[in-house]
């Protein structure tokens, strides 16, 4: 029986663990801090096949240079002196066209489509409790311009990437959502999106590896890897070396601190989003929603209510910044009766993967044959991570890869 080290108990890490241990091989995990408390622990919990539209936009730079100058704008670049963000900044920049647009989207459906379905079965085979819910995913606008402007957005979601969903406009909005103000231009509901409890999730993914024979190592940080012939033998880490036959670093936004032992250059760069979870308020939504024009994402659990999301660019800075937060609550307030509700539970940030053309890097590294990389799910590592999770125990596994593994691959950035 192989035996699998995966580097990282995030979503990604979690779900490569549970495919290869369905699959017969022995896995350990080996995490640097808590499992599951990494950027996997506080985000938005949107399983959303109707996110496949990239970063990579035309028009996004401008959109970008825009919010620069704007106070408590949800996009934000701390300036400093940081080749590798400047280097990123450029190459996402030179990717903000349509031919590069539809390229990304392109390679992320197939993760996310398959991934949907592959929720669907982890719900009834696995015995996940997450509270996961089928409500779909509303998206809001509040003015009639960006209502009009965003309908360009849903003609092309659905011819080219046949997504269903409805229109509803002024007072059938909040007839269908009473939690929303009146006064809103309307929205569009994304029937095939899902939502869960993302800590409880990994929590439930815990349990269920653990019970599978998984071993979760803890506070255990991997600094390389060692071996002969390009083929790494085991995991050196902080807390001595771990043999392994095979390795997965799923390490997340904390991935390029590994660059020296993959022998590449990972393009990946922290983007910095924030989340409060409260109790739910006596007006809670029943949908899922996001507020296009200020960029805040809502998430009604069954044990609590979440406002999500902002970007920024700085580093590795793990400062709470309030300001940050307020930004959730002030969009809010345009669309909810109740936007928060006493006492906050948790004030939350966490640094997404962000890879500068949106598509994550599903590969084996160039210095070792046997050390494959599961990393870069930018801002939907939740919603793409069962089908990672399998596609990677396919390539190790030598299996028939139930999506074509070629967008994903490091050469990508080579050219
Ligand atoms: C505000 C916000 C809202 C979001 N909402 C959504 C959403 O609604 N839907 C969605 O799909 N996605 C969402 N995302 C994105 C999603 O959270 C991430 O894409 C996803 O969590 C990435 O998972 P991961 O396993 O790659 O990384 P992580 O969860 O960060 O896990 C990586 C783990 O690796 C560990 N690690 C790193 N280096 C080492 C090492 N050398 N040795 C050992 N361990 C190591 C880290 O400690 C960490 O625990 C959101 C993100 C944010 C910030």
């Amino acid at each position: 029986m192989s035996h699998i080290v995966i580097v990282g108990g995030g979503v990604i890490g979690a779900a490569c663990a549970y495919y290869l241990s369905v699959a017969g091989c022995k896995v350990t995990i080996v995490e640097q801090g808590e499992f599951g408390k990494g950027c996997s622990h506080g985000n938005c919990g949107f399983i959303c096949p109707s996110h496949v539209l990239p970063l990579t936009m035309p028009g996004a730079v401008k959109a970008a240079l825009k919010s620069l100058f704007l106070k408590d704008s949800p996009f934000r670049i701390k300036p400093r002196l940081d080749l590798a963000l400047w280097s990123w900044l450029w190459n996402f920049a030179r990717r903000c066209n349509e031919r590069d647009m539809m390229l990304a989207a392109a390679a992320i459906q197939p993760l996310l489509n398959s991934s949907r379905d592959l929720y669907d079965e982890l719900m009834q085979l696995a015995g996940m409790d997450c509270e996961w819910q089928t409500r779909g995913m509303l998206f809001v606008l509040q003015t009639r311009s960006a209502f009009i402007h965003y309908e360009k957005t849903t003609d092309l979601l659905r011819d080219q990437f046949q997504l269903r969903f409805r229109k509803l406009v002024g007072e059938e909005l909040t007839a269908f959502e009473p939690a929303l103000k009146a006064g809103l231009a309307g929205g569009w509901h994304f029937d095939t999106d899902a939502h869960l409890r993302p800590d409880k999730l990994l929590s439930s993914w815990k349990r269920i590896l653990q019970s599978r024979g998984v071993a979760i190592r803890e506070n255990c940080r991997v600094i390389g890897f060692a071996g002969q012939l390009a083929t790494a033998r085991t995991a050196r880490t902080t807390e001595g070396d771990i043999a392994g036959d095979g390795f997965v670093v799923a390490a997340g936004a904390l991935t390029p601190f590994l660059n020296q032992a993959l022998g590449c250059r990972i393009p990946i760069q922290p983007g910095k989003g924030y989340s409060i979870t409260m109790p739910r308020p006596q007006r809670c939504p029943q949908v899922p929603m996001v507020f296009e024009e200020h960029r805040v994402a809502v998430t009604p659990m069954l044990s609590g209510y979440r406002l999500g999301s902002t970007m920024e660019f700085a580093g590795y800075d793990a400062t709470l910044d309030r300001r940050r937060l307020a930004i959730l609550t002030n969009g809010a307030r345009h669309y909810l009766h109740e936007p928060t509700c006493e006492p906050v539970e948790e004030e939350w940030f966490g640094w997404r993967p962000m890879t500068y053309d949106s598509v994550p890097i599903i590969d084996a590294s160039p210095a070792w044959r046997n050390v494959w990389i599961a990393a870069g799910h930018n801002m939907l590592g939740l919603s793409m991570a069962p089908a990672t999770g399998r596609l990677i125990c396919e390539l190790i596994t030598g299996v028939t890869p139930h999506i074509d593994p070629k967008p994903y691959s490091l050469q990508r950035f080579v050219r």
